[in-house]
């Protein structure tokens, strides 16, 4: 499922790719996919235009359009992906959006699952605080990480992965930060110490910018990290120990219990 490094991809990929050209065709290929807006409102926003820049945002990328602040919006659900291709015999299996560009060349957005989301807006910062987002994980100060997340009620593994507290971070994420800073991911927030939560926040930035160096391939990752070996046969990385599985508020958890201490 596509999380804070592997949007950072797509839009590195999208930067590389596809701004800058007009588009002449918008095919809506999955009503379902649009969030808001119908697929003749969409193409009468996006025809004739061209994609000037883009922003990540948590795991949502915005799209700015050339002519003004108006953005496409899009979010990746659990198998959302983006391809750009010139010949349409590459169109890939489960494209929901297919824009043509005037250099007839394409810009996929493929989604296995259908839950992405693909939105419009014209005004980004009401958008987000619309849809109850908080502040980007590599945005936020260790101050701000404090005052948002210190103290709040739960576990720190459902605060992580709060997308109003602090967006981009999902499921796979959390394991791998609560992983390498030693936290438990069932230690109670409100009994955290203030030395756990700040190697919390340093392991945060780390995993995310490391992971985003690799461009988000767990076939780069290092081999220390939990993520290689989210199966329950597996040992420990660093200590040997089985990874358990277990359930922490009604997602799939790893975890070694010699590592991530729960009185931290
Ligand atoms: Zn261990």
């Amino acid at each position: 499922m596509p999380e804070l490094p592997d949007v950072e991809v797509f839009k590195h990929y999208l930067d590389a790719t596809a701004l800058h050209q007009t588009i002449d065709q918008v095919a809506v290929k999955s009503r379902k996919i649009l969030r808001h807006l119908s697929p003749l409102r969409l193409a009468r926003r996006l025809k004739g235009r061209k994609l000037a820049s883009s922003h990540r945002h948590g795991k949502l990328l915005l799209i700015e359009l050339a002519d003004g602040a108006r953005y496409l919006v899009l979010h990746f659900g659990m198998t959302g992906t983006l391809k750009y291709f010139e010949d349409e015999a590459e169109e890939p299996p489960h494209t929901r959006l297919l824009l043509r560009f005037t250099n007839g060349s394409y810009l996929a957005f493929d989604c296995r699952r259908m839950l992405g989301e693909v939105d419009f807006t014209e005004d980004a910062k009401a958008y987000l605080e619309g849809r109850g987002v908080g502040p980007d994980a590599l945005e936020l100060t260790w101050e701000q990480f404090k005052e948002r997340l210190a103290g709040k009620r739960g576990v720190i593994k459902s605060a992580l992965m709060d997308q109003s507290l602090l967006a981009g971070i999902g499921n796979i994420y959390a394991d791998e930060i609560l992983f390498q800073a030693g936290i438990h991911p069932q230690a109670r927030m409100d009994r955290l110490s203030e030395e756990a939560l700040r190697q919390a926040y340093d392991t945060m930035r780390e995993v995310l910018e490391q992971a985003i160096a690799v461009q988000a391939d767990p076939a780069r990752m290092p081999a220390s990290w939990l993520l290689s070996y989210r199966d329950k046969q597996a040992a420990c990385p660093h200590c040997g120990h089985a990874i358990a599985r277990i359930k922490v508020v009604g997602r799939t958890a790893f975890v070694c219990t010699r590592c991530q201490k729960i009185d931290r």
